[in-house]
């Protein structure tokens, strides 16, 4: 075989991987129709990927109508997996997860992380500790807080981290023999699989995190628009207030200042005069959302999401956004959103796009890991 045949052969193999991962099962005859490539090609890729059990025979198609009967496949999850890190200043949140994303193992590394240098050993270690137990890992997915370069992988600041100019790719990936992908904490999240959007595959859609902060990430074509130097998204620093507090980027009534958790608990507790000032932010929803001005304020937090959304959905024209916060348990903030969207944004994107809430801590591990698995897939 000559090496453009080779290269080829691979590409093929691998368009025909990602098919799978995102259909869930399907045919020869569908994925040669699908990969505009011919059965004999399908066929050939296929029986390799049976022999070395990556692919399983599950079953005829029924319906497969006239001529050959088509014998479904599916991917086997677990022969493929990847490592995916969330770094916070306290801990590093970790996932093993399978090709399809599912979480396989996960856990927390408990240590301060002040320090770039000995915190970076102590995640090589666990790193080194989770590929020798799982040895099919395709490669390590870091997502970091703060302004990150990811084709350098270098973390150039983070605030909350206390971290600057940091090498984390070139540091890991010395110490590992697999690929290590560094990526904002947001950015990674929009590339995990949500609702029915499979990670990678959206066409277009538009990721929002509320939580200490408040980031947004833009995906098209299933790939992350970074911008010119790396900070597009930032939803946080969209003005929906002009006579609100100050930001931390020095402008008034920013998204951030006034829907981010800390802000919202505080005015929350104001709400529920005080009661409830020990519980975590989704419990502090769950004890007063009987209460009137509870409800008002999250009712005012959801408008607040509403129209800097609003302002995404006229100038993108996503298919999908996707909100992950806590928030999503309140009935009050999620109609809030819905109904400012509905009310502000132009009528056809309006009208297009599907919102959805969800709450997932663990999505920026996952996320990072699926990037490891996307960049395989297109290498
Ligand atoms: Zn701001």
């Amino acid at each position: 075989m000559s090496k453009g045949t080779a290269i080829l052969r691979q590409q093929n193999e691998k368009r025909t991987l990602s098919l799978l991962r995102i259909r869930g099962t399907s045919s020869r005859q569908e994925i040669a129709k699908a990969l505009g490539l011919s059965k004999n090609t399908i066929s050939l890729i296929v029986d390799k990927f049976l022999k070395e059990g990556i692919v399983q025979e599950v079953g005829i198609d029924e319906n497969g109508g006239v001529g050959r009967p088509r014998i479904r496949l599916r991917l086997v999850p677990e022969s493929y997996k990847t490592i995916g890190l969330l770094v916070g200043s306290r801990q590093c949140q970790y996932v093993v997860t399978d090709y399809v994303s599912s979480v396989l193992e996960k856990g927390t590394l408990a240590m301060d992380f002040r320090e770039p240098v000995q915190a970076l050993e102590a995640i090589g270690r666990l790193c080194a500790r989770l590929l020798a137990l799982h040895p099919e890992a395709l490669g390590v997915g870091v997502a970091v807080p703060g302004l990150v370069d990811p084709e350098q992988g270098l973390l150039r600041f983070a605030t909350n981290l206390g971290w600057r100019n940091v090498r984390i790719r070139e540091t890991l990936g010395s110490k590992l023999n697999v690929p290590v992908r560094v990526m904002n904490k947001v950015k990674a999240s929009a590339l995990a699989p949500a609702f029915e959007m499979p990670a990678g595959e959206a066409g277009s859609a538009f990721y929002v995190s509320i939580d200490e902060g408040v980031g947004g990430a833009l995906l098209i074509h299933g790939q992350i628009y970074h911008g010119a130097s790396w900070t597009a998204g930032e939803i946080g620093h969209i003005c929906v207030d002009p006579d609100g507090p100050v930001c931390s980027c020095g402008q008034r009534g920013c998204l951030e200042a006034l829907v981010r958790l800390p802000v919202l608990k505080e005015r929350l507790l104001l709400a529920a005069d005080g009661a409830g000032e020990d519980l975590p932010f989704p419990l502090v929803i769950d004890r007063h959302e009987g209460s009137a001005a509870v409800r008002e304020t999250l009712r005012a937090a959801g408008e607040y999401v509403g129209a800097a959304i609003t302002q995404v959905v006229n100038l993108f024209n996503p298919e999908h956004i996707v909100i992950n916060s806590p928030l999503h348990r309140s009935d009050s903030f999620r109609q809030a959103v819905a109904d400012t969207l509905a009310g502000r944004a132009l009528s056809i994107p309006g009208e297009t796009v599907k919102l959805h809430f969800i709450h997932n801590e663990l999505l920026p591990a996952i996320g990072a890991g699926a990037a490891i698995i996307l960049d395989f897939e297109r290498e």
